[in-house]
């Protein structure tokens, strides 16, 4: 076994730390403050090639490993949680399903502009009474006319949408036929200017919120024949391999908190002085620091394991699951321990404990929450 980078996924993650720590960081408490989209930042990500790490050069993008992108999004997850979830919608879930289920003809109509964030995605998967159980989702798709070619129209409503404020493109997953449940799910790369779609209002949330999200409604909106991702029927199954390299994509995002809370609690800790010495010097404050270094190193393990047998073909759902769900849940003890650490000052708004405290809660929740990652990997064990 060889824990040792490549020069490549060297020279990304360098690259993405650099970006990170000079353009990034400092503008992740006023992007929290404001609730703004980073837009000129996820423009510079397009620019420095990673928006489109897992995209083949032919189709614009860098054409590099799982493991390049786990470490890039490590990296600016870091630096802030926001950036770091449009980016891991951006490539996980809505690139990579192009990528995989598209024709060349789609791959090359949004491919390039999507890799070098001339164009951003989202994913409509979940709807107000379908999250957990996305197979339950009620958004329609029928045919517009009696022939193939005729196009289709969607009804219906997405919950939560990430980026859908700012998107140009949806990937809309609607059922063509509900007597088939899952099987009945087609997915469709929807433009958001298409006649009758309609974005709400941005969500007013805990965390992350310079990753605006929000409801879509589709109110007979009509797209052409060409708009299917993916033969009819195959949606869902779509959608769930998405979200598998989704599932990598959030677990590095939590690492990438998880280490902020960390770096941060630890150069704390050297600073800050109480009876006579810095509270480092308190057995107490080491102990917790330990714990933190050891749950996020084990978190990393986990999450590379997931990267690695996704690029060498294996199979590593169940794998993706592990690292997402033990890495969302270090990020959350990680948030809490590091505003222990802070004292009164982690509580307050001017210090950086507190958002990463808010961020971290998230990972637990989209992209199959804790509970729903326990379920996969039960039913994975107990097939063995
Ligand atoms: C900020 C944010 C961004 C999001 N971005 C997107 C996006 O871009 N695209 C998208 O499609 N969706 C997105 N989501 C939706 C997200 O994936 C869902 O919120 C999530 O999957 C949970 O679904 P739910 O909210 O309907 O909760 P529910 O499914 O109603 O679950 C409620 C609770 O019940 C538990 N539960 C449910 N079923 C079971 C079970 N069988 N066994 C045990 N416990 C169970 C859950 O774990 C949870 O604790 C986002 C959500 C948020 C908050």
């Amino acid at each position: 076994m060889d824990f040792e980078l490549t020069s490549e996924q060297k020279l990304i993650r360098d690259t993405a730390r650099d970006l990170a720590k000079r353009e990034i960081a400092p503008r992740a408490a006023q992007i929290d403050k404001t609730h703004e989209f980073p837009r000129q930042i996820f423009a510079r990500l397009g620019e420095m090639g990673l928006l489109g790490i897992l995209v083949p050069e032919t189709w614009g993008g860098a054409g590099m490993d799982a493991l390049s992108y786990v470490l890039a999004m490590e990296e600016i997850a870091r630096a802030c949680a926001s950036t770091a979830v449009v980016m891991s919608v951006q490539s996980s879930l809505v690139e990579a399903p192009i990528l995989a289920a598209g024709t060349d003809a789609q791959r090359a109509r949004y491919l390039p502009d999507l890799a070098a964030g001339r164009k951003i995605g989202c994913f409509a998967l979940s709807e107000p009474e379908a999250g957990s159980d996305a197979k339950a989702l009620r958004t329609r798709a029928t045919r517009a006319g009696a022939s193939a070619g005729d196009g289709w129209i969607l009804n219906g409503t997405k919950n939560f949408i990430t980026n859908a404020p700012v998107a140009d493109l949806a990937i809309v997953f609607a059922s063509t036929d509900p007597t088939q449940r899952s099987r009945g799910i087609s997915a469709f790369l929807v433009p958001t200017d298409a006649p009758g779609l309609k974005i709400g209002p941005p969500d007013d949330k805990l965390g992350i919120r310079g990753a605006p999200s929000a409801q879509i409604f589709l109110s007979d909106c009509a797209v052409a024949a060409d708009a299917r991702l993916g033969p009819e029927g195959d949606g869902f199954k779509i959608a769930l391999r998405a979200l598998d390299g989704g599932r990598i994509g959030i677990a590095a995002q939590a690492l990438g908190i998880a280490r902020a809370a960390f770096e941060d609690a630890t150069n704390y800790a050297r600073e800050r002085k109480t009876f006579g010495q810095a509270i480092s010097e308190h057995q107490a404050i080491q102990f917790k620091l330990a714990d933190m270094r050891t749950e996020i190193d084990a978190a990393r393990l986990l999450l590379w394991r997931a990267a690695v047998k996704k690029d060498s073909g294996q199979a590593y759902a169940t794998e993706a699951s592990m690292a997402k769900l033990f890495a969302s849940e270090v990020a959350n003890r990680a948030a809490k321990e590091a505003v222990q650490i802070f004292g009164g000052y982690g509580y307050l708004a001017d210090f950086p404990a507190e958002r990463h405290f808010r961020d971290a809660k998230i990972t637990e929740i989209y992209e199959g929450t804790s509970e729903i990652q326990r379920l996969v990997i039960a039913s994975a064990l107990l097939k063995d």
